[in-house]
């Protein structure tokens, strides 16, 4: 029987990323989780993973510490052989929504900590060890999967430091896509709309009216299953010679329109 595959999804204990491991969870993958949160308070999905089939790794860190990126990675290699997927999802918005003209430096330095500087050098990590695999075995099946947001292209001055992150996640994806190339390491990107999780749960009434209004061509929130059934399918290796893509999911919000 082929060995089971191993995803490594970062804040996956809730919201996207945990409905993305319950998607890879149900594709038949082992799943690794690098969340801050403490693992009580996840208990409950890391058990429904298990209940899925999956071997389950919760691995309680910090992805902008250099020895919690580690730690999680030689967990991987000691209890499942090997990553094959890594899913770098975990994300903040800035605590405080300020006018550029007003915003501090240690928000700006929070959000791009978390959502650009610290996935950037996991994938470093990450890519070093898919790429000695390759080296072993050619057939070694691996991929990465960016989760950045329609915010890597549409201007919010409200949350500049949020934007510039994922602006910066979208050239990580080229940039990895371009070095991983040689090496049949597909690099893709997943763009998200406005999604219903605890991280919009703050602007909810706001965008219930603006997506009643017309917001997006589909007249609907996006939910964590609609960007995980994407990840899935990369996961799977449904796009394998589409390297640095981006796939949007987002209702046609930023289909341009006249
Ligand atoms: P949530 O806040 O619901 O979940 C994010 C998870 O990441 C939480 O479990 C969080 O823990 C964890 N996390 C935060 N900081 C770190 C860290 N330093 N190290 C490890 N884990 C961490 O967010 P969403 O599920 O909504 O967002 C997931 C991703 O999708 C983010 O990258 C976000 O930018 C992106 N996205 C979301 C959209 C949306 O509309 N929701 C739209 C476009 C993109 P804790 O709860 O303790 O902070």
């Amino acid at each position: 029987m082929a060995q089971k595959k191993t995803a490594l999804i970062t804040g996956g204990g809730r919201g996207i990323g945990y409905g993305i491991a319950a998607a890879l969870a149900r594709e038949g993958f082992n799943i690794a989780i690098l969340d801050v949160l403490p693992e009580e308070t996840v208990a409950a999905n890391l058990e429904a993973l298990r209940a899925a089939g999956a071997g389950v790794l919760y691995c309680r860190g910090d992805v902008t510490k250099a020895a919690d990126r580690n730690a999680a990675l030689d967990a991987i290699d000691k209890n499942f052989g090997a990553l094959n997927v890594l899913v770098n999802n975990a994300g903040v918005a800035p605590k405080v929504r300020a006018d550029i003209l007003a915003a501090t430096e240690e928000s700006y330095d929070f959000v791009m900590g978390i959502n650009l500087k610290g996935p950037y050098f996991l994938t470093q990590a990450a890519a070093n060890r898919m790429v000695a695999n390759k080296k072993q075995d050619p057939a070694f099946p691996a991929c990465i999967v960016n989760i950045s947001s329609i915010s890597s292209t549409v201007a919010s001055p409200s949350r500049g430091e949020y934007c510039l992150s994922k602006a910066g996640v979208s050239m990580a994806t080229r940039l990895w896509a371009t070095r991983l190339g040689e090496f049949d390491i597909p690099v893709y990107e997943i763009r998200p709309g406005v999604i219903q999780t605890d991280m919009t749960a703050v602007v909810k009434e706001k965008y219930d009216k603006l997506i009643a209004e017309g917001l997006c061509l589909q007249k609907r929130w996006g939910f964590p299953d609609d960007i995980a059934r994407a990840v899935a399918m990369l996961a799977r290796g449904d796009l394998p010679y589409s390297t640095g893509q981006v796939i949007l999911v987002d209702g046609g919000q930023t289909l341009p329109r006249l």
